[in-house]
């Protein structure tokens, strides 16, 4: 397995230290790693960069269902992983709405198949985001998709 050791980074714009890396996987975290050079580990320079967790966008749309010409939600958590995001919140104007547990669990499902990161569906306070009638809240907190964050936005 290929292992990388960044040197100097600075973890979260505080302290510098290596990080080394196995795969896909962080396996030490700290100040002058010894690393085993005969063993094939590569080293990068890492001083002047900051080392930062997995990003969160809270506003994300990936236009799926409906919308599949815009983004797709394969496409839009491919951009996100590649900006350093980890999870993304997908907002509820889709082709169907976001307003219902089934809806929810589509987008929910479809963020599962892409496998890039975490996609959480936001659901919709109301009805095709008409502003007249309170869609399904429970229902979609309840439903696989665990919604915890509503908005009418879009
Ligand atoms: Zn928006």
């Amino acid at each position: 397995m290929s292992a990388i050791v960044f040197r100097g980074a600075n973890i979260l714009g505080e302290n510098r230290a290596d990080i080394l890396v196995e795969g896909e996987e962080i396996r030490q975290v700290g100040a002058d790693l010894s690393v085993d050079a005969g063993t094939g580990v590569s080293e990068v320079d890492a001083q002047g960069l900051i080392a930062l967790p997995g990003l969160v966008d809270l506003h994300t749309h990936l236009r799926e269902p409906g919308g599949c010409d815009a983004e797709t939600v394969d496409t839009g958590t491919a951009a996100a992983a590649k900006g350093g995001y980890t999870a993304v919140f997908a907002m509820a104007n889709t082709t169907p709405t976001q307003d219902c547990p089934q809806v929810v669990e589509q987008v929910l499902d479809l963020g599962r198949q892409a496998g890039r990161v975490d996609v959480h569906p936001v659901g919709a306070v109301t009805k095709d985001l008409a502003g007249k009638e309170l869609s399904d809240l429970k229902g979609m907190h309840q439903s696989r998709a665990a919604v915890n964050v509503f908005s009418d936005d879009g």
